[in-house]
């Protein structure tokens, strides 16, 4: 089987035929009250590499890549435990989702991470509970004030079952905790920074609208095409 169609079975299950939505459990992860994630695969090294929110809770997410070999996400979690100013790119995220599927958080969520250093959203918040894409735009954030940054372990080529399986686990609970806009939760740092970051390119993005439908617990999704270049 390939790829994409592993994960589209997995998006196949079935559907309340009235609703829509899937009805079955989308993540297994749960998270706690000071943002960090809990369950099956979860590894926690806290890092002093974070600032403050502009936002009570998170309403965005940036996808990335590491740009670094298959194995390295544990020493790259190790690293940006510490800081020295002056002397470490002042670097970090979130979560880094290691090939093999585990997820090394180094933030919590309600604490922001250093993962792109330019560019504002809109604050726009999914209203979940209404099965709605309404979402109100009152003011704009930098971005590491206000959105979850994730980082892909590798190259951005290709994606291991386990690491995308990790990623769907991972937006689910992030969605189901924050109630994330599926606009906001397709952030690229590439378009963000296009001079400087490719990251997470092209096979991360064709991926995405299969991993929304899943942490959306929905068939249809609003255009995503505008937010996801
Ligand atoms: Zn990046």
């Amino acid at each position: 089987m390939g790829f994409f169609d592993w994960v589209r079975r997995l998006w196949s299950e079935p559907m309340d035929p009235v609703t829509g939505h899937r009805t079955d459990q989308v993540t297994d992860l749960e998270v706690d009250g000071e943002g960090w994630l809990v369950g099956r695969g979860v590894r926690r090294l806290p890092s002093v590499r974070h600032s403050s929110l502009s936002v009570p809770t998170p309403i965005a997410l940036m996808w990335h890549y590491t740009a670094t070999d298959p194995g390295t996400a544990g020493s790259l979690a190790k690293r940006i435990q510490t800081y020295r100013s002056g002397h470490d790119r002042a670097a970090s995220w979130h979560v880094c989702i290691g090939v093999d599927g585990t997820l090394w958080q180094s933030v919590p969520f309600l604490r922001g991470a250093w993962h792109c250093a330019r560019g504002v959203v809109e604050h726009r918040r999914w209203h979940g509970d209404r099965f709605m894409w309404d979402y109100d735009v009152a003011d704009s954030h930098r971005i590491n004030a206000c959105a979850i940054g994730v980082e892909l372990e590798g190259h951005g080529k290709t994606f291991s079952n386990p690491q995308v399986a990790g990623a769907m686990r991972l937006l689910g609970a992030v969605v189901e905790a924050y109630q994330i806009h599926p606009t906001m939760a397709v952030l690229a740092h590439s378009h963000f920074d296009p001079s400087r970051r490719r990251d997470p390119g092209p096979v991360w993005r064709d991926l995405l609208p299969l991993l929304l439908r899943g942490a959306y617990n929905v068939k249809r999704l609003p255009d995503l095409s505008e937010f996801s270049g």
